[in-house]
């Protein structure tokens, strides 16, 4: 489903970022990608989301070989992976619905179809009842549900959470969670950035672990394995 073969990143003037990352996520699979301010975390979603060019290497979506997409086939690859982002990033001046809707706009789903799948998406992430509100009237958790509903309101095969949790108090963060893995649940790719040292080890889910560049540690059931 996600396969990186030997992917190193050198930005210019020589900034090694990532160095030989070698793994495989198979698909229904949730990961934390875990590791300390400056291993590598970023680079290694953006290069996934092609939104930076490795170094070398090669990366696998799916069955295909990303590396070599023509820009013409870039927003094609976006269309099978979701991003939830740690500071929501919604558009103020639409509701929570049309925030939802306008992400199946983009791809000219019918309006038949956004009508149908907007509400069971809502629902879903229990916001059937915010619809119409606007993003500076929700609190945080529903802010990001929001934000997960328009990245999953499309079917992506893989849903990538970029600190999803890191703007939200504890309570709130275990909600996210359990909207996170209930999207697992049915058949979703799930991997998540975090500094959340408590929900990777209650979690009990398959661990990444960079430093410096580096994969460190890839454990099944780990933990967050930081004091930070
Ligand atoms: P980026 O992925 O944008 O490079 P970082 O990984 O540095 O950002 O940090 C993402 C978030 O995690 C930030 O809000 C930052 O304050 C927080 N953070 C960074 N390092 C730590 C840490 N060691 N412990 C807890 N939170 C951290
Ligand atoms: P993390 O998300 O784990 O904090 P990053 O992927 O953001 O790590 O950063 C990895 C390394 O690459 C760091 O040394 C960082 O300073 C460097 N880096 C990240 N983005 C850029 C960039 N656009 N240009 C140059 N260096 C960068």
């Amino acid at each position: 489903m996600i396969e990186m073969k030997n992917i190193s990143k050198v930005y210019p003037k020589g900034i090694q970022a990532l160095t030989n990352i070698n793994f495989k996520i198979e698909k229904g699979d949730f990961v934390f990608l875990v590791g300390p301010s400056g291993a590598g975390k970023s680079t290694f979603l953006k290069i996934l989301l092609k939104e930076e060019e490795p170094t070398e290497g090669t990366i696998y979506v799916g069955e295909q070989n990303i590396t070599k997409l023509s820009t013409r086939k870039i927003p094609y690859l976006r269309r099978t992976i979701g991003v939830v982002f740690q500071d929501f990033r919604l558009l103020p001046n639409k509701t929570v619905y049309e925030n939802v809707a306008f992400a199946m706009q983009i791809i000219e789903a019918s309006s038949k179809e956004i009508r149908r799948q907007v509400p069971m998406i809502l629902g879903m992430v229990g916001l059937s009842d915010r619809a119409a509100q606007y993003p500076h009237q929700l609190s945080g958790g529903e802010k990001q549900r929001v934000s997960i509903a328009r990245a999953i309101v499309n079917n992506p095969s893989i849903l990538i959470a970029d600190e999803p949790t890191g703007n939200l108090d504890p309570e709130t963060a275990w909600e996210i969670m359990k909207v996170l893995r209930q999207i697992n649940r049915r058949g979703t790719t799930v991997l998540m950035a975090t500094h959340a040292k408590d929900i990777v080890d209650m979690m009990q889910q398959r661990v990444i672990a960079l430093e410096k560049g580096r994969v460190v540690r890839d454990q099944q059931r780990g933990a967050y394995g930081y004091e930070d």
